[in-house]
Parts: structure tokens; C-alpha cells; sequence
């Protein structure tokens, strides 16, 4: 990687502007249902703060658009910073985020202090990526620093527009979102596996198209399988299918081919008459599914099949469940699948969204390497595509 990172900038005395993903799900009465990702936003802290610097934190919180919501203030997430600190943060509870009241507090904080900033996304001139609001946010600092690989992708005031006006580098989570990510893409430990579930062919093109370039095997599953199937000669019955999709899914079978990859896709399904947990399911072979079934779950050969070339490989990217895991009757495929990353002696890197909720969800995410903490970051990275938020940080 040839970005500035923490280690390469000068730290103690200087205002540090830092761009988390504080953005946590609450429930109805505001309190943080799953903290992870403040979590993933300690290690940075705490360094900016050993090293002496005035460290002011940065994110949204939501989808306020533009206007102020005190039911997405960031309060509660300086609450539970302060706790798993054990530090006082100062909370900037301002609905301009940054009048010149809040701007004179900013000035007197001093070395080794922490500050939050209130949702960013109540200025609509954060997501307008507005020149002027950038500035005004830049002038609080002396340095700016990326550690929120969540909203890398897109081009904001707060990550793009900072990056233009102070020198920068990534955080400590970021660094290593890039680390597996682009390591593992560009030279990886062989053989290299691909796993590509989840709702639509639409959504993954742009993946799929950059990984036939680079793995050894493609392992496609969930909805978007049946397409594939379909292009393939099979009926699918009532299972999702993109017809408009049939065709690009037979040209991508065939780039498979010619670039020698194995392109897998699943040989039995679990299907059912309805959409239904309770709905009455079993199991057929993809050459004989029912005109009024649908396939919601890939099949037990297929579970095997996936598992074998799975425990070969060496690195393994995963990116969308195998079945509707959100129902538990078709909950196996997605979970057997994480178990046999969890039992994989490889990289194991999953992206994150959906693949890395089934990981959490299944008990396993201290058995993958890495599991990403941006699931559209992480697919742009996976289709090949430049992060704003990353690329505007300053080379080494
Ligand atoms: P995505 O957001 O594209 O990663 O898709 C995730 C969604 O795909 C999940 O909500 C799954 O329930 C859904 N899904 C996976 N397999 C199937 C299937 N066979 N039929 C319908 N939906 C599916």
C-alpha cells in the first residue's frame, strides 16, 4: 500500500481531524445495539492520543439528510466511547456541527484530549461534497486522517474534501481493510477461491467480471445462481431469475472458461412452494426443479461440493449468503459455508453486508481473518474500482 499511514505524520501538538464509522444501529430508545464498529475505531484513538494530539472524531450517524435529527445525535456513541476509553470525550452537541462557538472550543483542546463532533450528515453540504464546508472543517485541523473504510466510496466533505485541504494519511483500520484486500487481490497464495451468493446477478457483475481475471475457482450461490442455471439450460421454476440477465450470465460462463477458471455453481437446491419458513421444503437435484417451487437454499452436494474446493484453497474471498439465511429453515447453506471458512487453514476475507452479518450471526467471526467493516467499500474494491475517500489520501 502507498499511502500515508499513522506511523509516516507527525502526531504530538497537532489538531487531528479523524473520520470514523460511528454509524451504529439503535433501537427504538437510542441505546447502541452492536458497538463493532466503534470497536474498530479504538486502536486509532487511543495511538492520536498517546502520541499527543488534539484528536477531534468525525462521522454520521443515519440518514438525516441534511437537517438535524435528535434521534441521530452521536451523543450516545461519545457515552460509549468515553466507557470503552475509560476517558472523558468531549462532545461538541452542536446542530451546526461547527458554529464558531464549537470552533473556539475545538481551539482550546490540548494534547492528548478527544473530541466528538456532532452527525456530520446534518449539514446537507456533507454528502453535496461542499467546497466551502470542507474548508471550514479543515481549518479546525492540522492533519486529517481516514479511518472510516465504511464510507470510503463515496465522495464527501468529511473524507474527500479534508484529504484536499490538510495532509493525510489512513488510520490503523483502514490500513489494514487495504491490507487484505489489495494484498490478497493482487499477488494471492494459490489456489484462490471466490464465493459470490446473495439476491441478484445485477448487483455483482462488476465483481464477478474482475475476479475471473484473478481467481482459480468462482463458487457461485443464492439467488443469483439461478440465472446462471438458467443460462445454463436448466428450468428454475419459481426461483428469482433475472431474464434480462441470461445472456450476460452465458458470456460469463464462457469468459470463465477461456480464462480457465472453474466457474462452480450449486447441483441441488432446497426448494419450497412459498416464501415461507414454515412453508413445506425439500431438496432436488437442479435438473429437476418443480415448475411451482422456488429454490431458496443450495443442497447438500452442493454443501460438500463447495466444502472440497473450499478446504484447498489457500485464499478465500466470500461475498453473499448461499440461501435466504434470514429464514432458519434455509439458513444451512450460508452456514455451513462460514463453518468451512472458519475450518480453512487460508486467508479467509469476507466482505462485508450480509456475509460478514451470517458470520456474526453463526458465532464464527473470530475464525476469519478478516472480515471487512464496509460492505459497498468493500464490493467497489472487489469489482477493482478506486476508493475516493483512499485514493485522495497522499502517497507516500
Ligand atoms: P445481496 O444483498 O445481494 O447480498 O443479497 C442478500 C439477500 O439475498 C439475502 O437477504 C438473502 O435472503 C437473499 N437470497 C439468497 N438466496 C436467495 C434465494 N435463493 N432466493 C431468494 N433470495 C435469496
Amino acid at each position: 500500500m502507498n499511502k500515508k499511514t499513522l506511523k509516516d505524520i507527525q502526531i504530538k501538538g497537532k489538531s487531528v481531524l479523524v473520520r470514523c464509522d460511528f454509524n451504529v444501529p439503535l433501537d427504538d430508545k437510542g441505546n447502541i445495539t452492536d458497538d463493532r464498529r466503534i470497536q474498530g475505531a479504538l486502536e486509532t484513538i487511543q495511538y492520536l492520543k498517546d502520541q499527543g494530539g488534539k484528536v477531534l472524531l468525525i462521522s454520521h450517524l443515519g440518514r438525516p439528510k441534511g437537517k438535524f435529527d435528535s434521534k441521530l445525535s452521536l451523543e450516545p456513541v461519545a457515552k460509549r466511547l468515553e466507557k470503552l476509553l475509560s476517558t472523558k470525550i468531549i462532545f461538541f452537541s452542536d446542530e451546526e456541527i461547527i458554529s464558531d462557538k464549537t470552533k473556539e472550543k475545538v481551539s482550546e483542546m490540548n494534547e492528548g484530549d478527544i473530541g466528538l463532533l456532532e452527525n456530520i450528515r446534518f449539514r446537507k453540504e456533507e454528502t453535496d461534497n461542499d467546497e466551502a464546508f470542507a474548508k471550514e472543517l479543515a481549518s479546525m485541523g492540522d492533519v486529517y486522517v481516514n479511518d472510516a473504510f465504511g464510507t470510503s466510496h463515496r465522495a464527501h466533505a468529511s473524507n474527500f474534501g479534508l484529504a484536499k485541504n490538510l495532509p493525510s494519511a489512513v488510520g490503523f483500520l483502514v490500513e489494514k481493510e487495504l491490507e487484505f484486500f489489495t494484498k490478497t487481490l493482487e499477488n494471492p497464495k494459490r489456489p484462490f477461491v471466490a464465493i459470490i451468493g446473495g439476491a441478484k446477478v445485477s448487483d455483482k457483475i462488476g465483481v464477478i467480471n474482475n475476479l475471473l481475471a484473478k481467481v482459480d475457482q468462482l463458487i457461485i450461490g443464492g439467488g443469483m445462481a439461478y440465472t446462471f442455471l438458467r443460462a445454463k439450460g436448466f428450468a428454475v421454476g419459481k426461483s428469482l431469475l433475472e431474464e434480462d440477465k441470461i445472456i450476460l450470465a452465458k458470456e460469463l460462463i464462457q469468459k470463465a472458461k477461456s480464462q480457465g477458471v472453474d466457474l462452480i455453481l450449486p447441483i441441488d437446491t432446497v426448494v419450497a412452494k412459498t416464501f415461507d419458513n414454515k412453508a413445506e421444503n425439500w431438496t432436488v437435484s437442479v435438473n429437476s426443479i418443480p415448475d411451482d417451487a422456488m429454490g431458496l437454499d443450495i443442497g447438500e452436494l452442493s454443501i460438500e461440493l463447495f466444502n472440497e474446493v473450499i478446504q484447498k484453497a489457500n485464499t478465500i474471498i466470500w461475498n453473499g449468503p448461499m440461501g435466504v439465511f434470514e429464514m432458519t429453515s434455509f439458513e444451512k447453506g450460508t452456514k455451513t459455508m462460514a463453518q468451512s471458512l472458519a475450518k480453512s487453514k487460508g486467508i479467509t476475507i469476507i466482505g462485508g453486508g450480509d456475509s460478514a452479518a451470517a458470520v456474526e450471526k453463526f458465532g464464527l467471526a473470530d475464525e476469519m481473518s478478516h472480515i471487512s467493516t464496509g460492505g459497498g467499500a468493500s464490493l467497489e474494491l472487489l469489482e477493482g474500482k478506486i476508493l475516493p475517500g483512499i485514493d485522495s489520501i497522499e502517497d507516500r
